[in-house]
């Protein structure tokens, strides 16, 4: 039998000679790469905790400069924009580390979204909940009890009929009183046409439409064989509601999905907690179309020891850390440095429960003696059972402690009980009809990155329209029976949950590699702490000397005490080693940036991981051009050209991304989006923003679908017209499938450097280009499946590229 994937598939390929060669050049111009970046030593950045991080733009003069500000291992947003004076990237600093950068040499701008943004949102998400309770509440109240006998606890909001394709649709939503406590399907009989039985036209079930842990309605979509006049709805409790059938008509350019294409899933930011929450109720809801499964390894969990630090002056602080979690008993612990208020008292340690008492120790005139050094070893002595003393960040602890009223330790967490506190599960929800690794594989995960809040509404949003659309939509079907759709859609729930609760800005996870006794492992460091999962993966990291990641347990990129150090990073090592997946998407925000590998180079001489082959990079760029043209029909917003390609080409090196482990480790065609405009925006540009990027991923599992099958090669034409400008002409082109076209106007053999046509998406059409009259036009298109017209080779060297002159023909 013939491979159905052929063999353009490169997985599990021994390694490259040209990947060894490359590392091999790296060791070269950097012996001690194996263990150390290429970079200088990091600039130590630390937040001090309470102190709060704003997005500030850093204006940079150029490439160099911005290699420089990466070295210094700052939180930078993924946003960096060549402008005509330089580049203008943002980091994600406190005030204190915004004087560092500045002492440094780096020039600050504006600054773009403070915690106050975040808070806001938060608010507006509590809002919305409170609001969907309050109308759940009312319309309880209404239909339950003595005084609503005569009101239905069921209410049809609408009932639409209409036709797609060769089928007819029934789109039906009803709420139902008990909709928030009872997790039941409604069950609707639709009559065959005015005057007939319910009933007559079969039946349909509806189910829970539930959102941040919020019932909303039921709703569901099934095929008809002809158009009822009413339905009828029975809720269990026997109340009945009725409504007359109303025909849609589906706005034109609604895009390829067809009219009745169900979407718009989601109404709030979600919590990882809630996000779990609602891909294992859809699983529930579509046994047969999706199961969960739990990744195999549990983070570290949201909880921390409980900390203090008591004292101002760093030679006298004194630090300390429950020996129990905060939420196990370690918030409880309390710490007292006591004046014995006496000369010559020695120092002393008591403990009653939970409660440390510290007596310092006096001289003869009355005076505290005790060094923080001689606190900290006589806690550890004394209390060590319930703490672990410390001086302050490697401090010798010379100086003589202040007294200080009764401290309670805490772990300086504050999401709701309802947040679990042990390590957590990573749940993925697999989609497709046949879930046993004979289909093509493809791969969705966001939140490696906790406060990047939109990209797991993305995927939460594309697996909701793939489940709800199946039933109805011939184009889903065809993805779900011959796809294993595998969506992650929060790799990291731990940094997650803090960035909602605690600090907004988190963007690491939340586990603490800092050693008390060297660096800043105490309370006050606690919003710098973490790992960045997109750094810890093992192809061109920080480890095998590559640049865009840091050594410090502090900085915005640690890349962790070793590769795959973090269950998160091994969780999506074990999810990209399924042997099945092909094709990969990993969500980020903001930037509106679509990139691929590769994402790594070593400094100094910016030594690059190994570019695709110009086979592979056909297929990143046709397809691209597809998954482009989805995202922009949403709302006409354009992820731009400039920011479409390599990672390394268009933001800055990233050492052990996850992007890179996928392609180069396992072969997959591994995409990264980077969505909308700012980590947390307003809801209405949040949901924007969500719409418009599910449509992308939804394109990609299209091009995964097609690209196995697809072996023809795109054709092109180019259509001359009239210009109002006096000599000169229009140009479009078109293409007899979804393809992007490059081309050249000075005489140039085209390239995938060369100028990609806009709009490369059929369905808007292409820009127009106004160019002189008689400009040779070269070019080129290439389809999602990487086959390029006419077998053209664009590497420069090829010859049977496009030409045509843009002339009108003669009259
Ligand atoms: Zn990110």
């Amino acid at each position: 039998m013939r491979d159905p994937l052929g063999t353009r598939w490169r997985r599990r390929l021994p390694v490259p000679a040209a990947l060894a060669a490359a590392t091999a050049v790296v060791l070269l111009v950097n012996p001690a790469s194996a263990v150390v970046p290429a970079a200088e030593p990091p600039m130590e950045l630390v937040r001090v905790a309470d102190e709060e991080a704003n997005v500030v733009e850093v204006l940079l003069t150029g490439t160099a400069q911005l290699d420089a500000l990466v070295a210094t291992g700052v939180d930078l947003d993924h946003h960096v924009e060549r402008t005509a004076d330089g580049v203008v990237a943002h980091a994600v600093v406190t005030a204190s580390e915004a004087a560092a950068l500045t002492k440094a040499g780096f020039t600050l701008g504006e600054v773009l979204h403070r915690p106050a943004d975040a808070r806001a949102r938060v608010a507006e998400r509590a809002a919305t909940i409170a609001g969907h309770v309050a109308r759940n509440r009312e319309f309880a109240a209404t239909t339950a009890g003595p005084t609503a006998s005569a009101v239905s606890d069921v209410k049809i909001i609408r009932a639409d009929y209409y036709t797609s394709g060769t089928s007819q649709v029934l789109s039906v939503e009803a709420k139902w009183a008990q909709g928030q406590s009872a997790a039941d399907a409604l069950t609707v009989e639709r009559d065959s046409g005015p005057g007939t039985e319910f009933g007559s036209g079969g039946t349909q079930t509806i189910s829970r439409f539930v959102d941040a842990g919020v019932y909303l309605y039921h709703r569901g979509a099934a095929t008809v064989t002809s158009r009822p006049d009413r339905i009828r709805i029975t809720s269990p409790t026997g109340d009945v509601a009725v409504a007359e059938v109303q025909e849609w008509l589906p706005t034109p350019g609604d895009g390829p999905e067809g009219p009745g294409y169900q979407k718009d899933f989601v109404t709030s930011y979600l919590t990882p907690t809630e996000l779990y929450a609602r891909i294992h109720q859809l699983a529930a809801q579509f046994p047969r179309l999706a199961e969960i499964v739990e990744l195999p390894y549990r983070t570290n969990g949201y909880r921390r020891h409980a900390q203090a630090v008591l004292g101002t002056a760093a030679d006298s602080r004194v630090a300390v850390d429950s020996r129990a979690w905060g939420h196990e008993g370690g918030n409880d612990v309390s710490v007292e440095l006591a004046d014995p208020g006496a000369a010559d008292s020695p120092l002393a340690v008591t403990v009653a429960g939970s409660a440390v008492r510290v007596t310092l120790g006096t001289g003869g005139a009355g005076a505290v003696t005790s060094t923080a050094a001689q606190v900290v070893a006589a806690l550890n002595a004394g209390a060590g059972a319930l703490l672990r003393a410390y001086t302050y960040r490697g401090s010798p602890g010379t100086g003589v402690v202040a007294p200080a009223a009764r401290t309670p330790l805490s772990d300086g967490l504050s999401a709701p009980a309802s947040v679990s506190r042990d390590p957590h599960p990573v749940y993925a929800i697999r989609i497709g009809k046949h879930r046993d690794g004979s289909k093509l594989g493809v791969l969705a995960y966001a939140q490696e990155h906790a406060r990047e809040w939109v990209p797991p509404l993305v995927t939460v949003e594309t697996a909701e329209r793939l489940l709800r659309n199946y039933a109805h939509d011939g184009r889903t079907r065809q993805l779900l029976d011959n796809l294993d759709i595998w969506i992650a859609p929060s790799i990291n729930p731990d940094g997650g949950h803090y960035s909602f609760y605690d600090f907004n800005s988190q963007r690491k996870n939340m586990t603490n590699h800092c050693d008390p006794s060297v660096g800043p492992a105490d309370f006050l460091a606690r919003n710098s702490w973490g790992v960045d999962n997109n750094r810890n993966y093992t192809e061109y990291s920080l480890f095998d000397g590559y640049s865009g990641a840091s050594t410090s347990c502090t900085s915005g990129t640690y890349a962790g005490p070793s590769e795959l150090s973090e269950p998160e990073n091994r969780n999506l090592d074990w999810l990209a080693a399924r042997p099945n997946i092909r094709f990969s998407m990993n969500l980020h925000s903001s930037g509106n940036y679509f990139m691929w590998s590769p994402g790594a180079y070593a400094l100094p001489d910016r030594v690059s991981a190994p570019r695709p082959t110009l086979a592979e990079e056909s297929a990143f760029w046709g397809a691209s051009s597809r998954i482009l043209a989805a995202i922009k029909r949403h709302r006409n917003m354009a992820v731009t050209p400039a920011r479409t390609g390599p990672i390394s080409d268009v933001l800055y090196s990233a050492a052990g991304n996850s992007g890179d482990m996928l392609w180069y480790k396992y072969g997959i065609y591994a995409w990264n989006f980077e969505v909308g405009t700012s980590f947390q925006p307003e809801w209405d540009e949040a949901h924007d923003e969500t719409m418009e990027f599910a449509n992308g991923l939804v394109e990609l599992m299209r091009v995964a679908r097609d690209f196995a099958e697809d072996r023809t090669r795109p054709r092109s034409t180019l259509t001359v017209a009239p210009s109002a400008t006096p000599g000169m002409v229009d140009v479009t082109f078109s293409t007899s499938e979804p393809a992007a076209v490059f081309y050249t106007l000075d005489r140039a053999a085209p390239t995938y450097a060369s100028k990609l046509y806009g709009s490369a998406g059929i369905r808007e059409g292409g820009e127009t280009l106004t160019v002189p009259a008689g400009t040779r036009v070269h070019w080129f298109s290439v389809d999602s499946a990487g086959n390029v017209e006419n077998n053209y080779r664009p590497d420069g060297n090829g010859r049977n590229y496009r030409k045509e002159t843009a002339a009108l023909p003669r009259r």
